[in-house]
């Protein structure tokens, strides 16, 4: 059978030199079946696939047919985990392709779970069902919340077990990414490469996220700019929904911008700058409220290691990368104002805007108050009926915050509408995650893709998101995540 379907598969990063990639096919597996299949994201990327013939997407995402112009690799990458330095690798994944769109836009099309490579390190290559479930909803909820982020194209289960702490059920996600180069593919030539090596994967980045560059004086400089501005951003629209990424390790930041690598994260219920969910990060190092300052901790290594490309004179190769550094600080705050503005309704830009701005986190943090409910209960005219809402500390913010609001430049009715337009009705509650997984584990996929549906639309009240807006469910105090599952 030909498994062509229009695919418009290339392969541009291999042309990069060997040693950043292995050619590897994935390991087939014995009975896969189709679980979820994107058929939205199908069409974007022009793929014509048959979407009512179950077994031939199962056997195309799972690995063990491929279409006919893929060459499978896995690619090389290094990254700092929790500040120590590893050589790494994709252990679990394969690069099939890059699909070329019919608008010539490029995607790597990535299995993940599909069987062991030689960057493996002892790992069995397999992912287990739930992992790659979560990892498809939140990746699709992120882009619906328009936070740049992989995208996923489909689950197939493998028809195996994989031994974690117990014995599970194995699956295969299909990730689709702007590319997946990460911080830690820098980190890799810099380490294990030569300057010439080191310039063809800048040069590669360049040509496929910032081809304005090639104009720039010092391309590599601006390279640097360009990541770091889009990686400030990309963390402010992190803090404004709560997400908590949960190991932003250094080869789990990409130089497009995109979120990638949904293991231990989740998004914050009772907001707590202190909120950390991962099983795995117990000193909080990626803790909400330091996300910010770990992205500028990775960016810092994307710096180090772009060095020799920024002057042939090391001194002042470090002080451009200082300065560049510098720069990230003045980008995210910016950029977490502007959108905590949009959320609270603020037109104009007064001095005394993050004051109030923290003023209601405070009292947030104090009362152990749902982020995402408060902010959307603020975007009603009247705050609604709730015991913390009476307190003398949120009475004081809120008259200063509606005073600050007559003192906008546009009417009452914009404000509303910009702050319904900016704070969610529903974002992946972590109650209700595990809820849809434990199901979906017991053969019962329907609760997933009913909140999956809830998830398209998270700006809206709707009759699907409804029943997820349910006030009395109160989070647990023990949650965790986990990764590498
Ligand atoms: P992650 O924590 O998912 O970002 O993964 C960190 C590194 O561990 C990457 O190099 C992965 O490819 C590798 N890895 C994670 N799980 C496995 C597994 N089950 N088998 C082999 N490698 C893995
Ligand atoms: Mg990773």
């Amino acid at each position: 059978m030909n498994y062509s379907y229009n695919w418009r598969l290339e392969n541009s990063y291999a042309h990069l030199p060997e040693h950043f990639f292995t050619r590897i096919n994935p390991t087939p597996v014995s009975k896969p079946r189709l679980i979820l299949f994107n058929a939205d994201l199908a069409k974007f990327l022009g793929i014509d696939l048959p979407i009512d013939d179950k077994d031939t997407l199962a056997q195309l995402f799972s690995g063990n047919k491929l279409p006919d112009d893929a060459k499978p690799i896995a690619q090389a990458y290094a990254g700092h985990q929790f500040g120590h330095f590893s050589i790494l690798g994709d252990g679990r994944a394969h690069l099939i392709g890059e699909q070329v769109t019919p608008d010539d836009r490029r995607f790597d099309i990535q299995l993940k779970g599909s069987g062991p490579t030689p960057y493996s390190r002892g790992g069995d290559g397999r992912a287990a069902l739930a992992p790659m479930l979560r990892e498809y909803l939140i990746s699709e909820a992120m882009h619906a919340l328009n936070i740049a982020s992989t995208r996923s194209l489909a689950v197939v289960s493998t028809g195996e077990s994989v031994m974690r702490a117990s014995v599970l059920d194995g699956a295969i996600l299909t990730r689709v990414a702007s590319s997946h180069l990460r911080v830690g593919t820098f980190e890799y030539a810099k380490a294990t490469q030569g300057l010439e090596e080191l310039k063809q994967l800048a040069d590669y980045a360049i040509a496929r996220h910032y081809p304005e560059l090639n104009d720039h004086e010092n391309p590599y400089l601006g390279l640097l700019n360009a990541v770091i501005e889009k990686q400030a951003k990309l963390v402010a629209a992190w803090m404004h929904v709560g997400f908590i990424h949960g190991v932003m390790n250094t080869d789990n930041m990409t130089i497009s911008g995109e979120t990638i690598d949904y293991g231990p994260c989740a998004f914050m219920d009772i907001f707590s700058m202190g909120a950390v969910f991962s099983s795995i990060d117990s000193r909080g190092r990626y803790k909400y409220g330091s996300q910010a300052h770990a992205a500028q901790w990775n960016l810092s290594r994307l710096a180090d290691s772009l060095l020799p490309l920024l002057d042939k004179d090391a001194d002042k190769a470090v002080k451009l990368a200082e300065v560049a550094i510098g720069g990230y600080s003045i980008t995210f705050n910016e950029a977490w104002i502007k959108g905590m503005r949009c959320k609270l309704g603020l037109f104009g830009e007064e001095a005394d805007d993050v004051s109030l701005i923290q003023g209601l986190l405070d009292w947030m943090q104090n009362s152990k108050a749902d982020y995402t409910s408060t902010f959307r209960h603020l975007t009603q005219e009247n705050t609604p009926e709730n015991e913390i809402y009476n307190s003398m500390e949120f009475k004081k913010w809120h008259t200063l915050w509606k005073r600050r609001l007559t003192r906008n430049s546009k009417p009452l009715k914009a404000s509303f509408c910009l702050m319904r337009e900016s704070n969610p009705v529903i974002i992946p509650n972590n109650y209700y995650v595990e809820e849809v997984l434990v199901q979906a584990e017991n053969a019962n996929l329907k609760p997933f893709l009913s909140l999956l549906k809830a998830l398209k639309n998270p700006f809206e009240e709707t009759l699907s998101n409804q029943a997820y807006r349910n006030p009395a469910i109160r989070p647990d105090p023990n949650y965790q995540t986990f990764c590498g599952t």
